[in-house]
């Protein structure tokens, strides 16, 4: 082993002694200084690590799906400003100890900007754990049982971003309701929170059983955060809509007396919008 390649081993430096022989080369035909070469080896481990470090907080993360700002189509979800989505994505709410809320129907692209979200964080350093409301309560109460839950709350309080999707496709019972509401008052004004739900903030005293635990609830939550009120159909039926477009101008293409029953796309399009209300 030549002494370069036992020394980035002894630093524990793979990327940096992978890319020496072409960075040597390089440097000796375009005659970087000596300051600039090593800068230039440096800077290839250090932005290996940082990726590495990104791909390993991702995957603790557990997020459910890989979803970025890039593939969001703004252009399907109109009710959102690109602007204020993309300034969301610089981060700056995890410094401020901010939250992000998404309302919306189902469809509506909430889970992917909370793992968008989420992701930007991992790859700029931030812990993340992202988990649905059932799940978050499970943990807590798992917590609990066994006489841990401050200790749970005061580890989590040091993960600077939890993400806590589909609140509201399950109503929580008392104890689900207290856990929940521990959970976000712990983190007011300490640690970041992205929160999902399918329910508007009214219907809130539904889902914990009590209006007063939801009104306090929803108090800590807004009022250091950024409110995202998506609208519109769902993105998971955009392709069937598309089904439905080739087929009513498949339609036009057929004589006349066929069509005197009206456009059937309407017939067919809305019954099955129907059925699907309400479907995660
Ligand atoms: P919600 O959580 O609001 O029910 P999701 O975020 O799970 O909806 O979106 C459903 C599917 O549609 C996902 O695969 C998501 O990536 C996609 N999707 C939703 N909205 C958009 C959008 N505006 N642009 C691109 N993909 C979208
Ligand atoms: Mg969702």
């Amino acid at each position: 082993m030549t002494e370069l390649a036992h020394l980035f081993r002894e630093l524990k430096a793979p990327a940096a002694a992978a890319a020496l022989p072409k960075l040597a080369d390089r440097a000796r035909e375009q005659e970087w200084s000596y300051e600039q070469f090593l800068a230039t080896v440096l800077k290839t481990e250090t932005d290996s690590r940082e990726s590495h470090g990104g791909q390993a907080r991702i995957k603790t993360a557990r997020f459910p799906a890989r979803k970025t700002l890039e593939e969001f189509d703004f252009a399907f979800q109109t009710s959102l400003r690109r602007e204020t989505v993309l300034h969301l994505g610089q981060l700056d709410f995890l410094a401020g100890k901010e939250n992000v809320i998404l309302l919306g129907p189902p469809g509506t692209g909430k889970t992917h900007l909370s793992i968008a979200l989420g992701i930007r964080a991992c790859l700029a350093g931030h812990r993340v754990q992202f988990r649905t409301a059932t799940e978050w309560v499970a943990l807590l109460a798992d917590a609990q049982r066994s006489g841990r839950l401050d200790h749970e709350l005061d580890r989590l309080q040091r993960i600077p971003l939890l993400i806590v999707d589909e609140v509201g496709y399950i109503p929580f019972d008392p104890q689900a309701a207290n856990l929940m509401f521990m959970l976000v008052s712990r983190r007011y004004e300490r640690a970041s929170l992205i929160v999902t739900s399918n329910k508007p903030f009214s219907a809130w005293g539904e889902i914990f059983g009590d209006e007063i635990t939801a009104a306090a609830m929803i108090d800590r939550l807004v009022h250091h955060a950024e409110i995202l009120a998506l609208k519109g159909d769902s993105y998971r039926l955009k392709d069937r809509d598309l089904a439905f477009g080739a087929r009513s101008q498949a339609l036009r293409l057929l004589p006349a007396t066929r069509r005197v029953w009206g456009d059937p796309t309407e017939k067919v399009a809305k019954p099955y919008l129907l059925a699907t209300e309400g479907v995660a």
